[in-house]
């Protein structure tokens, strides 16, 4: 497995170079430089790591991170803090005529690249989240190939990765999942408890980046429209107040009643000219179409003076002809004027306030490129950044050309000049729409990716905690068990170390323990007990009988002995019994007890006799307790009983305190 994860990142890594070498020559900044150049380096990074082993991986892993996570944070400072043109001067510094989307691949591809990186540092490990990594890396993909196939119509600032780029993360997604997914089997049950829900939170947080998207790119499209349309309308608004001061000039002369002087003419269009800036001339034209005056009398302008229009081929003769004829006031359409610009001519007829009588035409001479410049002085708008065009028809009037890529937008609004309806085109560049597109999406998007992979780590720190619970648990539930086993065998090799296991008796150990301990106790009487003839109830009733006959008879000689005494099995078809406290007497009115109650037990030979005991009694009364001398007396006693017929009692001659 890490065998074909090495070798689909040496082929990843193959592709990048090549793509790194042929892209930049096809496609110049395009902003896929970073992308080929990220890409490539990740590659390498996991060719190391699954060639080379940890260290040397590591060593270029962590500042392939660094540099992303640069690349990521230019996405998301905010414009008051570096703007988007100081990232793009920098860029210029470091590679003429490149810009900041050249320095960083696009948004869903880089966060792609950032996952797989820290999948990478990850490695196998489940708990540090590269599962839930490759997930986001594999979701982040898939949405850049849906931006590819939707055509990205919903939020154009927003760039996706190419296909190429976008395979090639692909490929080393895969060599990653590859490599690793085999240790991951140990931590199963924990990762897929971790895994959904925070995919899910992904998914989620990148359907909310999309709508996030879209809105900021329809919000600042909006913004564009309402600015530009306000600069055609500054224009606009322009026209109409040159066209009213045009026909306040026109009746001045009106009121004069007489033809104006050339000094009079000079004076008074001289405050029109200053005003509005953009007059070519004011000029004279009297009723023959003769330009008698002309305001300024520069150079270009002398030549004009004496020139009968309606006689030259100027396109404006039938305008001309028709204010003089018609007394109307008349304009020409865009046309080239003599000073070499494209512009237009407005003729106002001056008619005597008196008796109406016709006086000539005021003729003004609009240079438009002129106008423009005058109207969309330096400051108003950001000429390097903003493409503004005045255009008639297909033909540019005045344009401010603009650097950089160019913005998607453009907005195309009518100016309209009386008859003629020219179009002013505002098309913002890329950098200046980025400078006011908002960060949130960009913000979120991180926020919301960060928040999955923090609850998957708690999520599957949970899991694994409670399955570590529930295995102490279960350990210590079975050691509990154990000691329980344990100490109850305890208690019975003890119990069977004092006692006898046929008859439950204590045994001669305990007895001889025991007796040790009642010294003090005296006068102290012990009882010796013999099965008489027992040999012949095992030879005639079986082995069996005879250790029936044993057990029952224990449990008599139990039952019989008083509670502060002790029953205990001696050896054989020997009991013992011991009776602190206790007088001769009492000892063998005991005794006689214990007899008669084997007699009457209803225990029988094989004849129907029944099964008797004989006793031997000792007591001791005072001084120093010899076990064995004690036993050894009713031992004797015993025998008597054995000698004097069986099946009675016999006191001990000795006297035992007076032997010590
Ligand atoms: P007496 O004491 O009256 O002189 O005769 P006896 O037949 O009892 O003589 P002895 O003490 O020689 O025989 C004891 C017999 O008890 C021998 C043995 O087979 C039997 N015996 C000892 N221990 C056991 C036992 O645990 N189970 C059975 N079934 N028999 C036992
Ligand atoms: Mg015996
Ligand atoms: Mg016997």
């Amino acid at each position: 497995m890490i065998r074909a994860a090495f070798l689909i990142s040496l082929l990843s890594t193959l592709l990048a170079f090549m793509g790194l070498v042929i892209e930049p020559v096809s496609i110049k900044y395009q902003g896929f430089h970073a992308s080929w150049i990220t890409s490539f380096a990740l590659a390498l990074c996991q060719v190391l790591w699954y060639g080379r082993g940890t260290r040397l991986s590591l060593v270029t892993t962590l500042p392939l991170l660094l540099v992303l996570g640069i690349m990521l944070a230019s996405y998301l400072i905010p414009e008051h803090w570096i703007s988007v043109s100081s990232f793009n001067l920098w860029a210029e510094q470091l590679i003429s005529g490149s810009n900041i989307d050249d320095w960083r691949p696009p948004g869903l591809e880089l966060a792609a690249l950032i996952t797989l990186t820290l999948s990478l540092l990850a490695r196998t490990r489940a708990n540090l989240g590269a599962p839930l990594l490759q997930t986001l890396a594999a979701l982040l993909l898939l949405t850049n190939v849906g931006l590819q196939v939707t055509g990205n119509g919903f939020a154009p600032l927003v760039r996706s990765g190419s296909t190429y780029t976008v395979s090639l993360i692909a490929l080393l997604l895969l060599a990653q999942f590859i490599g690793v997914v085999q240790g991951w089997r140990h931590t199963r049950s924990s990762l897929t408890r971790a895994l959904w829900p925070s995919a899910i939170l992904a998914v989620l947080t990148i359907a909310f980046w999309y709508q996030q998207s879209s809105l900021a790119d329809a919000k600042l499209r909006q913004s564009v429209d309402v600015r530009y349309q306000r600069m055609a309308e500054r224009l606009s608004t322009e026209v109409h107040a040159h066209l009213t001061a045009m026909r306040r000039f026109a009746d001045f002369w009106g009121i004069l009643g007489r033809p104006p002087q050339e000094r009079e003419w000079s004076t008074q269009a001289e405050r029109y000219y200053r005003d509005f800036r953009y007059f070519l001339n004011i000029s004279y034209v009297t009723q023959s179409g003769e330009i008698s005056y002309v305001y300024p009398q520069d150079p270009a302008n002398m030549g004009l003076v004496g020139m009968k229009v309606l006689e030259t081929q100027r396109p404006n003769i039938e305008v001309l002809q028709r204010a003089l004829e018609q007394r109307s006031e008349e304009q020409t359409g865009v046309m080239p004027l003599l000073q070499n610009v494209p512009g237009l001519i407005y003729y106002l007829p001056i008619n005597s306030y008196q008796d109406g009588s016709p006086m000539g035409v005021a003729a003004m001479v609009v240079g438009l490129p002129l106008m423009a410049d005058t109207l969309y002085h330096e400051g108003l708008f950001d000429k390097q950044r903003l493409y503004l065009g005045l255009w008639n028809d297909d033909e540019p009037l005045k344009e401010w050309q603009v650097l950089g890529q160019p913005g998607p937008w453009r907005v195309e609004s009518d100016v309209v000049f009386g008859h003629t309806t020219l179009t002013l085109i505002a098309q913002p560049n890329r950098e200046l729409l980025l400078s006011e597109r908002s960060r949130q999406p960009s913000v979120s998007l991180t926020v919301g990716l960060v928040l999955a992979y923090l609850l998957y780590l708690v999520l599957f720190g949970r899991h694994q905690m409670a399955l570590q619970h529930r295995s102490v648990n279960r350990s210590n539930e079975e050691l509990r068990r154990e000691v329980r086993k344990r100490t109850q065998l305890q208690s019975e090799v003890e119990w069977l170390a004092r006692h006898d296991e046929l008859t439950g008796a204590p045994n001669r150990r305990h007895f001889m323990n025991t007796i040790e301990a009642y010294a003090e106790q005296t006068p102290l009487c012990v009882l010796l007990c013999d099965i008489d003839h027992f040999k012949s109830v095992n030879d005639q009733l079986g082995h069996q009988a005879g250790d029936h006959a044993l057990v029952h008879l224990a449990k008599l000689g139990q039952q019989l002995t008083p509670g502060d005494g002790m029953f205990a099995r001696y050896g054989g078809e020997e009991f013992v019994v011991m009776l602190p406290n206790t007088n001769q007497d009492r000892g063998l009115a005991i005794a006689e007890l214990l007899r008669e109650g084997v007699f009457n037990s209803g225990l029988e030979h094989a004849d129907g006799r029944p099964i008797t005991i004989s006793i031997g009694v000792a007591v001791y009364k005072s001084g120093t307790l010899v076990v064995a001398d004690l036993l050894h007396q009713a031992d004797l006693a015993l025998y008597e009983a054995k000698r004097n017929g069986r099946n009675r009692v016999e006191l001990a001659t000795d006297d035992l305190a007076s032997s010590h």
